[in-house]
């Protein structure tokens, strides 16, 4: 199987209910590898973007509303990104989230465990996992860039490293 890279966002319920070390926990049991992370204020434009393919549907408005936190009282529409890497990476982490409605949820899943279906029929499903090898390659370069993933582009050249760096203005380091 191949060494794939997958995207994981800790959606606004899974945050502001404390699961985020859970999830992080569960993914790093599963023997996955954790190559990029950080925090994003989710725009409506990325938001968008991000599910795009869903834009037809009849959740879609208050998917966008749900990933930017207007539901959880979220001030800064935060949510944790988070790439993972490993052998079929892809279909680990999504069997590991479990099924999309929680209700339908394998039980022992992330999502059969902590998700819930609410009142309005939205899923609130704890954590975004890529679909399929396309909808992650698509998702982690629209959430990263190449440096900011581990084993991506170097941040600094290799020449250009502390070590080579040139002595400032001053001629100090
Ligand atoms: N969703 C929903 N109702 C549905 C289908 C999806 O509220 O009938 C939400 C749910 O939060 C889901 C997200 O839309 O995680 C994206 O849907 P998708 O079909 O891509 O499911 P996923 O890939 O997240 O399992
Ligand atoms: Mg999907």
């Amino acid at each position: 199987m191949a060494i794939e890279k997958t995207l994981v966002l800790i959606k606004p319920d899974g945050f502001k209910r404390g699961l985020t070390g859970l999830v992080i926990d569960r993914l790093d049991q599963a023997g996955l590898e954790l190559v990029a992370a950080k925090m994003v204020s989710v725009t409506e434009a990325l938001a968008k973007e991000h599910y795009r393919e869903l834009a037809d549907k009849p959740f879609f408005p208050n998917l966008i509303r749900y990933i930017r936190g207007e539901f959880h009282s979220l001030a800064h529409q935060q949510v944790l990104a988070l790439v993972y890497q490993g052998e079929g990476a892809i279909a680990l982490t999504r069997k590991v989230a479990g099924a999309t409605n929680p209700e339908q949820a394998d039980p022992h899943s992330i999502r059969g465990s902590f998700g819930r279906v609410t009142t309005q029929g939205q899923f609130e499903n704890v954590l975004h996992a890529s679909g399929n090898a396309a909808d992650a390659e698509r998702e982690v370069k629209l959430w990263f860039k190449p440096e900011e993933i581990i084993g991506g582009a170097p941040a600094v050249a290799p020449n250009e490293g502390l070590s080579g760096r040139s002595p400032g203005a001053n001629g100090k380091r």
